[in-house]
């Protein structure tokens, strides 16, 4: 059983949903997974750049962490600070920012207030003068190392600030600052693709590589890009990936979320942060979602192409083999309709035999009927013909029989020769009659005319006679030999001869011809009489059977039809033309017969 169209229609449909679905899971799965692997990748980049930056920082900062503490070891600076020396502080101060690369180096009293500075006292008063500064001085005064941080507020890098105090038998006697920018430390970072932020413990921007960061209105907090609620407009919690926040962050940056790695720095109580751009892992993984799918297409157009050449194979068998059941159905039909015909053919060939045996038989008794009709004729001449030498006979019998009697028995010789001579003659007619009457053979042969010529001569003789027909007889050269058949041959003239007889019934002087010419291999035989002849109209007819002008009883109208049938058959022709002699002319033309050739 092979499917039918709907159910192949719904097989297609359903491979066609199943390859897509498989394109659609591939790129699905392609993509989640690549996704997480460049994820990865940029994850480990990320990490490895936020190490590096935040050790850069801590490095930065650490250089000058110690600075003022060491310096408030020194008796110089310790004395310089008490005496108030403003011309030795300044210009050692001076030394110190040149030497270390600080900004800004001071030498405050123990009230805090400046006594000398690298940079001319007046600017240097103002910065000291900030709140952040006095509450570094306090942080020192107390014993710790004063810490302050100095955003300039106008977009600006910020300023890092460390105090020492610098005691003297435990005794306070003033205070060493070190003002360190951190524009150096953000030079670092700008090598960095990735946007790097550092905040203090009260979430002011330490430092960032991006300059607009630096007045981020940040609110202090301790988690600050953690915090929901948080009024940070642009640094905004928008996803997470294997718990990694993602956010989304201001330009200059793509609107492209972005990864972000923190890290805490314990001694400086800062926290810094890289976000690192994930406009790469989408475009790195839609790319490699593109070609999969690319390569799922070709693979499912493949399957496709490989399933629908299936089917259209399948389908051209079961046509083929459809046709094939068509085709021998047909065969088995036209072999059915074949032999009908056949039988009905052999049925008419049979019926046909019959009929062609009938119409034989039927010549046959015409031929023979035709004969007798002629023997009939002849009847009243062969007794003629018997007769008068019967009647001879007697009486040459009776001359013997008185001659003997009266012993002239020498005499009677005579008679009796007679006698002998016209029982030869008789002999010979009826000898005559009997190859006559015999059925005409069928084969041809080599035959003498002259023969011919003497036997119907000898048979119309009395006719001719009675009728007073003047007979002009020319047998051509002797020993003349035509194709034939001696009965047939006789049969057609003697039909030829009685015919002009019939014509000549009337004429007041009948004049019959006969006449043998031999030219170029074909003998004719010429029977030509001086009777009315016929109309030409007439003559197209004459040689169709049944076709006589003579009365009912007179003539059958198959005399010539038969004779032009039996000349056809022995290979000759038979035809008509007028006679110069006024009459008609029948012409008999026959193979002439070497006297040498095989009958
Ligand atoms: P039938 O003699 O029985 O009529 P034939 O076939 O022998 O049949 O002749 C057909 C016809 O041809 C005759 O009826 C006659 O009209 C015509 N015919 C034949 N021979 C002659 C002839 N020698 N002269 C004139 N008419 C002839």
């Amino acid at each position: 059983m092979t499917p039918s169209r709907t159910e192949n229609d719904g097989i297609v449909g359903l491979v066609a949903v199943v390859l897509i679905l498989f394109v659609i899971g591939a790129a699905w799965g392609t993509m989640r997974v690549s996704e997480r692997l460049y994820f990865e990748e940029v994850k480990t980049r990320a990490e490895a750049t936020l190490a590096v930056q935040s050790a850069t920082l801590e490095r930065h900062l650490d250089k000058y962490r110690l600075l003022p503490a060491l310096l408030a070891r020194r008796a110089d600076m310790i004395e310089m600070i008490a005496t108030r020396n403003a011309e030795d502080g300044a210009s050692e101060m001076k030394a110190v920012a040149g030497m270390s690369g600080a900004r800004e180096a001071w030498l405050l009293d123990h009230g805090g207030n400046l006594i000398a500075s690298n940079l001319a006292l007046p600017v240097a008063q103002q910065t000291v003068n900030r709140a952040e500064v006095r509450s570094a001085i306090a942080m020192a005064r107390d014993g710790r190392l004063g810490r302050a941080l100095l955003t300039s507020g106008d977009g600006l890098s910020a300023s890092y600030l460390f105090v020492s105090a610098a005691r003297y038998d435990h005794h306070l006697v003033g205070f060493i600052g070190v003002r360190v920018e951190l524009a150096e430390v953000e030079q670092s970072w700008a090598l960095s693709t990735a946007g790097l932020l550092a905040v203090d413990a009260q979430g002011r921007v330490v430092a960032s590589n991006v300059p607009d960061w630096r007045n981020l209105p940040l609110r202090a907090a301790r988690d600050w890009y953690e915090d929901e609620g948080d009024p940070i407009r642009v640094l905004q919690r928008e996803e997470t990936i294997d718990g990694n926040s993602l956010v989304r962050l201001p330009t200059p940056f793509s609107t492209e979320p972005f990864l972000m790695i923190k890290q805490d720095l314990p001694v400086l109580g800062w926290r810094v942060a890289v976000f690192y751009d994930m406009s790469s892992v989408r475009e790195q993984a839609m790319r490699a979602t593109i070609v999969a799918v690319l390569l799922c297409v070709v693979a499912a157009g493949m399957i496709w192409i490989a399933l629908d050449r299936r089917r259209r194979l399948l389908a051209r068998h079961e046509e083929q083999r459809a046709n094939a059941e068509q085709l021998e159905v047909r065969v088995r039909e036209r072999t059915r309709e074949l032999s009908e015909a056949n039988a009905r053919l052999a049925a008419e060939i049979v019926e046909r035999e019959a009929a062609e045996r009938e119409l034989q038989q039927a010549q046959a008794g015409l031929v023979q009927s035709a004969k007798l009709a002629t023997l009939g004729e002849m009847s009243a001449a062969l007794s003629h013909e018997f007769n008068q030498p019967l009647g001879a006979i007697q009486m040459h019998a009776d001359n013997a029989r008185t001659l003997i009697s009266s012993d002239k028995a020498d005499k009677a010789l005579g008679n009796l020769d007679k006698i002998v001579a016209m029982v030869k003659r008789m002999a010979a007619i009826s000898q005559t009659l009997k190859g006559f009457t015999r059925k005409a053979g069928t084969t041809i042969e080599r035959v003498a005319v002259a023969p011919i010529l003497d036997e119907v001569l000898m048979l119309s003789g009395h006719r001719c006679k009675l009728m007073g027909v003047a007979l002009e007889v020319d047998k051509g050269p002797a020993g003349l030999l035509v194709q034939g058949g001696q009965v047939r041959l006789a049969q057609v003239l003697m039909n030829l001869i009685g015919n002009a007889l019939d014509a000549m019934k009337d004429a007041p002087q009948p004049r019959l011809r006969l006449q043998v010419l031999e030219q170029e291999g074909l003998v004719q035989i010429r029977v030509e009489d001086n009777g009315p002849g016929i109309d030409p109209e007439v003559a197209k007819q004459i040689f169709d059977p049944f076709f006589t002008t003579k009365d009912v009883g007179q003539g059958l109208g198959l005399g010539l039809s038969i004779a032009y049938k039996i000349m056809r058959d022995v290979g000759g022709t038979l035809s008509y033309e007028p006679s110069s002699l006024g009459g008609a002319c029948f012409i008999m033309s026959l193979q002439l017969a070497d006297a040498t050739m095989e009958a």
